[in-house]
């Protein structure tokens, strides 16, 4: 082993990687897991596979012009984030977000790797996106802005080497319209992309997938206390497509979840979120202007402006919006309003040092590179029925996403127990990092 001591190697990283913040606490957070791994095995510094899993095969940065509807020219930065094709094509989400950058989606694709291991299939991991901010944006922006995008992604991509999908800002609207431009572009139709219409290769489950799957991830947790999601009451971030469909499991399973969220506040309602009032916040939510202060206006609850759900007494919360929105302050009061089990949906939503609290105080805490595996799962299970042409029925895919995260479990058990408690932060990273790490010494130096 070149290192030394972990912080040694660490160092080095922020060195390499100035101004990358998230990029340093993703792979902080996994080095901390996985360096005795590393260590005990000869091979893994013999191949000095720390060194080379940390840097991208390859980062892609392009420009975006585009016009607005007053036929002003605009200009974007692109990104595509190729980090690691040890065990199968590049695959991962393109997100639209002001807030994107190097460092974000650095952070992105590196958890993707791990994540995408985990699911025990053929996936490797990469990430993508622009700082444009899809927010305000008529209908023929959007369009004008996925075309353009693709007129440079296009040559990037391909169903056997990259295989993007939806995140934040990306749903089946910008996929259609980039599935579109790449088709006329390529004059093919492939599973070049995932979260597809279901009329042209999309696979049923796919919206659903993460939040279902993050959900089936909670039951999992629960069984190990011999529990179960019966009567509990869940706080939920976010109001996208991981909240909206995590409520929808949770509803189904029996718990209550209260609140949900935006970047401009949250609502509390006491009395649970229905399916009734799910449906309305899946049509508010489809219209862009529409804000979750609107639900308070239409169900009479409280909206907080300004504020994170973190401080509403629950059992469960699903930080299901976005990256380190649940810090140290909101993790003690959360454990000490009683809540148990926490769960991520979004990616890396919590602290380090939020972290390092529910590890201390042995909650049940399912970090996000497991517990929201089920999205990029049931994308691959859109590829392979892409590859096959047959489209599998709902209960079947339904049933894979069970399996996937039941197994996704177990490894965080294999790998993450020690005396009677089970640190899923240390199973879901060695347990997706030998997976990647031996298929990289079996491929040699490459
Ligand atoms: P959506 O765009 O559908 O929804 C994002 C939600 O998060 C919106 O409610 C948005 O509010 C809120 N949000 C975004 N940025 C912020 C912020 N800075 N502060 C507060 N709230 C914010 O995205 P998804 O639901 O797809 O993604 C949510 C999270 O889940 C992300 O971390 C994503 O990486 C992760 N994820 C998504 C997967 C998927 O399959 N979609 C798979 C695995 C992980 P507003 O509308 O006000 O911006």
């Amino acid at each position: 082993m070149k290192y030394k001591t972990k912080e040694e190697f660490l160092d080095t990283v922020v060195d390499n990687y100035k101004d990358q913040k998230e990029f340093h606490q993703a792979v902080e957070e996994v080095v901390h897991s996985i360096w005795d791994t590393a260590v005990a095995n000869p091979e893994y510094g013999k191949f000095n596979i720390l060194d080379r899993i940390v840097v991208p095969d390859r980062t892609i940065i392009f420009r975006v012009p585009w016009m607005d509807d007053n036929n002003e020219v605009h200009v974007n930065l692109g990104y595509r984030i190729q980090f690691n094709s040890a065990i199968g094509p590049y695959k991962g989400g393109l997100r639209f977000h002001p807030s994107v950058d190097l460092g974000i989606l650095k952070f992105l694709a590196f958890e993707q790797v791990l994540k995408n291991s985990l699911t025990g299939l053929n996936l490797g991991g990469g990430k993508g996106g622009s700082n444009f901010d899809p927010k305000g944006k008529s209908d023929k922006e959007i369009m004008n802005f996925c075309y353009a995008f693709m007129n440079e992604l296009y040559r990037h991509i391909g169903r056997r080497t990259d295989i993007p999908a939806g995140d934040i800002g990306v749903g089946g609207r910008e996929i259609g319209y980039m599935f579109g431009q790449y088709k006329k572009i390529r004059n093919a139709f492939t599973g070049v992309l995932t979260g597809k219409g279901t009329n042209w290769g999309g696979s049923v489950i796919r919206p659903e997938a993460t939040g279902y799957g993050l959900v089936y991830f909670v039951v999992e947790m629960l069984k190990m206390r011999d529990d179960s999601l019966d009567g509990k009451i869940a706080t939920v971030s976010g109001s996208g497509n991981v909240a909206q469909f995590a409520c929808e499991k949770l509803i189904e399973l029996g718990a209550k979840p209260v609140t949900l969220s935006d970047s401009g506040g949250f609502i509390y309602d006491p009395d649970g979120i229905t399916q009734e009032k799910l449906e309305y916040v899946k049509e508010l939510k489809g219209v862009r202007s529409a804000r979750i202060s609107d639900y308070a206006k239409k169900y009479n609850v409280e909206y907080f402006e300004g504020k994170r759900p973190w401080s509403i007494k629950c059992d469960i919360a699903l930080p299901c919006a976005t990256q380190n929105e649940l810090n140290f302050d909101d993790a003690k009061e959360l454990l000490e309003n009683g809540c148990f089990v926490v769960a991520e949906g979004a990616n890396m939503p919590s602290t380090t040092n939020a972290v390092r609290h529910f590890i201390d105080k042995k909650i049940l805490y399912g970090p996000g590179k497991a517990a929201n595996a089920g999205g990029v799962a049931i994308s691959g299970i859109e590829m392979s029925q892409n590859s096959t042409r047959i489209p599998l029925k709902r209960d079947k895919v339904d049933g894979l996403l069970k399996e996937i995260m039941q197994r996704i479990h177990t490894t965080c058990v294999k790998y993450g127990s020690k005396d009677d408690f089970i640190n899923y932060v240390d199973g879901a990273n060695i347990g997706g990092f030998v997976r990647v790490a031996d298929s990289m010494i079996d491929q040699g130096i490459v």
